[in-house]
């Protein structure tokens, strides 16, 4: 039951007793935190506790890697096929608890329940879909003799243990597809949610209990970056890190790492263009560009935030969209007809705000802001800056909230230029009716996905990560799969001679 914050100071002891408790998952076991301590958890659109999580340490991380350590040999050696029935089982144990699954989700993380019932949670469950059905298509190769008198093979073998660190703003997705590739490749998993919004990840540790994936395969622990996020970094039994999150985290893991010489897997910032050509469908790409810039609150790393429009469309493009960001509707998360929640939390909040008020500062046009509910939730108005030099901060930074610059262009050349003068490279999108324009920015482009007259969508079978400080490896489709592996080459003599032919050209007479 939620506990108005307000309300604690009076109706502690009670309203405190009553807040559903989560607990992580740690080899066969659902436990509280070693220390004993809770974390509250806040329905970011009304401000109300909804939960309590274990506050874990370095010594709830060790146990969690120990068990995942544990349980590496016996799942590595299950055939494919038993690995991939598990998962299929774990797929199904998320459709039996989907009404659930949405629920928290949309109260945790603050989305509006439409996106969460028609996207986040479905596609979770396709994704675990996939990688069950992955998990039967790992193959190496053999060859014929490569050096006379020996054969060779390529074995795709499991790394070991992997640590997961996940972000906010998907939850259950990135929880998914953390776990789905890595386990269907035969490791196990230790697996961090953000602190803000870990209450899908623990249901699908409940759910893996039920469905009785053997203990150890995966572990969930909960808390805050530096106490638990960093211990699993550098655990030495940890092989490899796989991080969602900004890119300033990312380069932090990835210096931790370099020390143990563990592979690190990073999929970072973004800052999206959206380039409208001048024989784009203007309706249609309008359309899309709103979409791509207020779903998910703008808090999406693949989220529009620079429209590149050529000149002649420029007004025309911008009255338009400006129309139809009047017409998201922001509120209740729990109406089928709200379109945009609030932020994820006060710091995001006043994160994005901190942005915007930089941005009036500096000079830069504010074209429109809308308005927000009265009373409490951590929401923020649809904003649009115009004509931003592209080098200030709004056109260069990762504002994580519905906020877009729109910026007219002179060519096709000069939109593919501010396009890429930028340190991220995870997304993009084009707009045409022109095929040769199309290939020809999206080939020019520097970004891990380049959409042709759409933004945002994303599906199992092909691949998502970015280029330059956006980082590096893939997520979803056999690209994340083989991420989870590791190539080793196997040589066999096929000559059964003691003293092989090539010894005598090095050594001995
Ligand atoms: P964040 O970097 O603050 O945190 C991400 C995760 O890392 C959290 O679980 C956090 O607790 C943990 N963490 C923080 N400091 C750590 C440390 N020193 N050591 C180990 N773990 C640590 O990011 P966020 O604010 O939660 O998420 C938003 C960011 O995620 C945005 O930059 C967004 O672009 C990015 N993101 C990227 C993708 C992608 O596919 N490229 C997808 C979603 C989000």
């Amino acid at each position: 039951m939620p506990v108005n914050l307000h309300a604690l100071s009076v109706q502690a002891p009670i309203e405190v007793f009553m807040t559903p408790r989560y607990r992580m998952l740690i080899g066969s076991e659902l436990v509280p935190a070693v220390e004993g301590l809770w974390q509250s958890i806040i329905n970011p659109s009304t401000e109300e506790i909804i939960a309590e999580v274990p506050q874990a340490n370095a010594v709830d991380v060790d146990l969690a890697v120990q068990a995942a350590q544990k349980a590496f040999p016996a799942w590595s050696t299950l055939s494919p096929g038993e690995r991939s029935h598990y998962l299929w089982q774990l797929a199904q144990g998320l459709e039996k608890y989907s009404d659930e699954l949405i629920q928290l989700e949309s109260t945790n993380a603050g989305k509006p329940i439409k996106l969460v019932s028609n996207g986040d949670v479905p596609f979770a469950i396709d994704n675990l879909k996939y990688f069950a059905g992955q998990a039967r298509v790992i193959e190496g190769l053999g060859t014929g003799e490569v050096v006379g008198g020996y054969t060779s093979t390529i074995r795709r073998e499991p790394i070991g243990v992997i640590g997961s660190i996940a972000p906010w703003n998907y939850p259950i997705m990135m929880a998914i597809w953390k776990i789905a590739p890595a386990l269907a490749a035969g490791n196990t998993v230790v697996l961090k949610p953000a602190p803000q919004t870990p209450l899908t990840s623990l249901k699908i540790g409940e759910i893996a209990q039920e469905i009785g994936l053997p203990p150890g395969v995966l572990n969930i622990v909960t808390g805050g970056g530096p106490e638990v996020g960093e211990p699993l970094v550098i655990h030495p039994q940890a092989r490899m890190i796989s991080f969602t999150g900004s890119t300033a985290t990312g380069k932090r893991i990835m210096g931790l790492a370099a020390h143990k010489m563990a592979r690190v897997h990073l999929e970072l910032g973004g800052k999206a263009p959206l380039i409208v050509l001048a024989d784009a469908d203007i309706e249609a790409a309008a359309r899309g560009a709103v979409v791509g810039s207020y779903v998910n609150t703008g808090q999406d790393c693949t989220a529009v935030t620079r429209i590149l429009v050529e000149r002649p469309h420029y007004h025309h493009f911008l009255d338009r969209f400006t129309e139809l960001s009047k017409e998201v509707r922001i509120g209740d998360i729990s109406s089928e007809s709200t379109d945009m929640g609030p932020l994820v939390s006060a710091d995001q909040k006043e994160r994005v705000a901190g942005f915007v008020d930089r941005a009036q500062a500096a000079g830069i046009k504010l074209h429109y802001q809308g308005t927000v509910p009265d009373g409490p939730g951590f929401y923020y108005p649809p904003t649009i800056f115009v004509e931003a030099p592209t080098d200030s901060e709004i056109m260069q930074e990762e504002v994580f909230g519905p906020v877009v610059v729109i910026n007219p262009v002179d060519s096709v050349d000069e939109a593919i230029a501010v396009a890429n003068d930028i340190r991220y490279g995870l997304a993009a999108s084009v707009w045409t009716k022109n095929i040769h324009q199309a290939w020809k920015v999206a080939a020019a482009l520097q970004f891990g996905t380049v959409w042709v007259n759409d933004h945002l969508p994303l599906c199992a079978e092909m691949p998502h990560g970015g280029f330059k400080e956006s980082g590096f490896g893939k997520d979803l489709s056999r690209y994340a799969f083989e991420e989870y592996t590791i190539a080793k080459h196997v040589m066999f003599d096929l000559s059964g001679e003691a003293e092989k032919g090539w010894h005598f050209s090095v050594f001995g007479d």
